[in-house]
């Protein structure tokens, strides 16, 4: 008596799940190292892969073709619940429903991939020269492309594997987001004894809010907001120093550029000097249309019902969406709220998914992209 492949995926789902792999240390490797165990025998070949900014590595796991396009699929092994979690909230199912600490992020995205490259490797002929799954270190905290994502270079699609949308759909676009601190600093004065000594940075401040704000007039994908200001120390002195924090985001690759060209631009106040600080940079993801078009083809084929959005969120899709490779997320199994205890997938529909995502590959591999 054979499990079915529902059954396969809850059980490596609870083995991943029951492991704490918290953004930040170095555990999140041992959740890959499951997932390698499972493709290794499938003849996965693996590669780790150092990362700049955080301990953990990311790790490559490469199975070869008879030759065609390089197909990469992404995930992540980090979750954003802290080292212990897994100890008192344990993976639990509940007939088609499961929960535990990152099934929807994305623990059952990693899992719902490996079963495909699993599939792909038993076929008898494979359409592509390599098949790379990145399980990519610290996705929940990084403020740049991880290093492995260099490893998705050159295929002819990039494949996300974080939670489908409650509802089912796809996840065809995703907003990219500029996180700034605007710094500017004036002169400080008794604001009644020396007034014309002083230069102000609030009043400066006041003017470069309703100019950042303003960036997005005419831009009707974009949304300029300052979210926080401060400044001055006391009731009684001309402020020298004022800040604010900037969360600017769109859908367009193009307003992202602007945006960021026009904050290195600020205004001339007299005695205040402006500055600002990086907190972070997420490309947005565009829509790559034939790839969405096969993919809704190849649901609609498997018996799902279901369409495509785009998020405000972000994930490591938008790096090689941004890269210029055709990127599609949302691939892994139907699920929600993210980043809560209140996470769940449900696998009524994930043999679809599953057998969504191996036809897909297939499809990708007979456009015969990029002059090959
Ligand atoms: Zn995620």
């Amino acid at each position: 008596l054979s499990a079915s492949p529902t059954d396969v995926f809850c059980s490596r789902l609870q083995a991943l799940v029951d492991t704490d792999s918290p953004s930040g240390g170095i555990a999140q490797e041992s959740v890959a190292e499951q997932v390698a165990a499972w493709l290794v025998p499938a003849g996965c070949t693996q590669r780790w892969v150092d990362e700049p900014d955080n301990p953990a590595r990311s790790l490559i796991l490469t199975l070869a073709g008879d030759g065609g396009p390089m197909v990469a699929l992404l995930g992540h092994p980090d979750t954003v619940f802290p080292a212990g979690t897994a100890t008192r909230w344990r993976f639990r199912r509940e007939g088609n429903r499961c929960t535990g600490p990152g099934v929807a992020d994305m623990k059952g995205g990693l899992v719902l991939a490996a079963m495909a490259v699993e599939r792909l490797a038993a076929m008898p002929a494979r359409p592509f020269s390599e098949l790379r799954l990145l399980v990519c270190a610290d996705e929940e905290i990084r403020l740049r492309a991880p290093a492995a994502c260099e490893a998705a270079r050159g295929s002819a699609a990039a494949l996300v594997f974080e939670c489908g949308r409650r509802n089912g759909d796809l996840v065809s676009a995703r907003k990219g987001a500029l996180w700034r601190t605007l710094h500017l600093h004036g002169r400080p004065a008794h604001a009644g004894a020396d007034t014309a000594l002083g230069r102000s940075a609030v009043s400066a401040l006041a003017h470069e809010v309703l100019r950042i704000e303003g960036l997005a007039d005419g831009r009707p994908d974009m949304t300029s907001v300052v979210t926080t200001v401060s400044g001055g120390d006391a009731a009684n002195t001309v402020p020298g120093h004022a800040e604010a924090t900037i969360d600017i985001r769109s859908a367009m690759a193009a307003d992202l550029d602007f945006a960021e060209a026009e904050l290195g631009r600020p205004g001339s106040y007299e005695g205040v000097t402006a500055q600002l600080s990086d907190h972070g940079t997420w490309p947005a993801m565009p829509v790559a249309a034939e790839l969405v078009a096969s993919a809704l083809a190849h649901a609609r084929a498997v018996g799902l019902a279901i369409g495509t959005e785009c998020s405000g969120g972000v994930s490591d899709g938008c790096w090689t969406g941004r890269w210029g490779i055709p990127t599609l997320d949302g691939l892994g199994p139907v699920g929600g709220d993210d980043h809560t205890e209140a996470e769940w997938i449900e696998v009524a529909t994930l043999e679809q998914r599953l057998e969504l995502t191996v036809r897909l590959v297939g499809s990708i591999c007979a456009y015969r992209p990029r002059g090959a």
